[in-house]
């Protein structure tokens, strides 16, 4: 009888296991499986690194090579941090040195020349959950910007730091300092030069020649930004700069202004432009789509395109933004030929464009 009573025991047992794998196995069916995707929590990321002119026949396929593998490895970099339940900000810092240390893009080494022959570079920051800032400008000597505009940020009472005294909390805070000379390039240089030289032939010698020159208005503008979505739901914006070519007097631009190149708000939307900073500050144009998203309800998409295609061009200037708003949509609006851009969402998709097409 004891006998009898083991081997129902046994049998039982393997039944009840039987059943459970059977339910682990009903869990896995396709359905099951992506609605357990969908309840994770959605995190991504969107970069630029510069809109204007930019079309495919001016441009090598090497080197078109190299923009695409250098976007990639920004946003995949950004992405991992994201993954791994690192914050919106960590992200966009990821993805924002990447692009400052190449000397594809016109921030970090790369930056182009101020008419005095410098490089002066301009950053921002924006966390979306506190909507505390960090910005700095016109800083000569800080490898990666974006890392002091977080550090005014994180460990200042202070929103904008310029100049001089950038650099001195810059060696406070230990981050690395590098030799003026490091940010030239051959490529930037001759950018300068010929600038310079069209300048000699024009008449009018008043201040608007600086960027009214064909080749500034028709070139590309290179600033680099990134803005993500945490698996927390905190938006972070952020954007790095060597300016315009041929800037002059200290001039800033719109990067570093809050709410003209850079802003975030966990109600809204993250955003980073590029582009003809003055008409940037003067629509303040990301906090104008952050603020249309706001007041008038409209989505990402639809306050994106009104800014850009709208206000931007109507007021003379031009560029372009790319956003994440508290869901994961995505932007990448711009009214130039085009944009090098880049995006990733929770599941690995990943996108990189450069010209017209959307
Ligand atoms: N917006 C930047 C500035 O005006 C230029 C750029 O986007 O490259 O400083």
């Amino acid at each position: 009888m004891k006998k009898i009573l083991l081997v129902f025991a046994i049998f039982g047992t393997l039944a009840c296991n039987h059943a459970e794998e059977q339910s682990k196995v009903e869990a896995a069916t396709p359905e099951a499986a992506s609605e357990e995707k969908d309840s994770l929590p959605n995190f991504g990321i969107v970069i630029h690194g510069g809109a204007g002119t930019i079309l495919k026949e001016n441009m090598s396929d090497s080197l078109e090579q190299q923009y695409r593998a250098k976007l990639e490895e920004a946003v995949r970099a950004g992405h991992a941090v994201l993954k791994r339940g690192g914050t919106s900000i960590e992200a966009i810092e990821q993805a924002i040195n990447i692009m400052e240390d190449s000397p594809l893009f016109n921030a970090g080494k790369g930056a182009v020349f101020t008419n005095a022959e410098t490089n002066e570079l301009d950053a921002a920051v924006m966390d979306g959950k506190t909507l505390n800032a960090g910005a700095v400008a016109g800083v000569t000597t800080v490898k990666n910007p974006i890392d002091l505009a977080i550090a005014v940020m994180n460990r200042s009472e202070h929103v904008m730091m310029i100049g001089k005294g950038a650099e001195t909390f810059a060696k406070e805070q230990g981050m690395e300092i590098v030799d003026p000379e490091y940010f030239y390039t051959e490529n930037r240089y001759r950018g300068l030069q010929r600038v310079k030289d069209s300048e000699k032939t024009q008449l009018d010698h008043d201040q608007k020649t600086a960027f009214l020159d064909p080749f500034i208005k028709d070139s590309k503008y290179g600033t680099v930004g990134a803005a993500a979505l945490d698996k927390y739901g905190n938006l972070a914006a952020g954007t790095s700069t060597g300016g315009m070519t041929n800037k002059r007097w200290g001039r800033v631009g719109d990067v570093p202004v809050i709410g003209a190149g850079t802003y975030a708000n966990n109600k809204t939307a993250a955003i980073s432009g590029t582009g003809w900073g003055e008409f940037f500050i003067r629509g303040v144009v990301a906090y104008d789509i952050s603020a249309l998203m706001e007041y008038k309800n409209l989505s990402l998409q639809e306050a994106a395109r009104e800014v850009i295609q709208k206000k931007n061009v109507d007021l003379g200037g031009n560029g372009g933004i790319i956003a994440i708003d508290h869901e994961g949509n995505v932007a990448m609006e711009f009214n130039t030929a085009g944009m090098y851009r880049a995006k990733m969402n929770k599941d690995g998709a990943l996108e990189v464009a450069i010209y017209g097409e959307k």
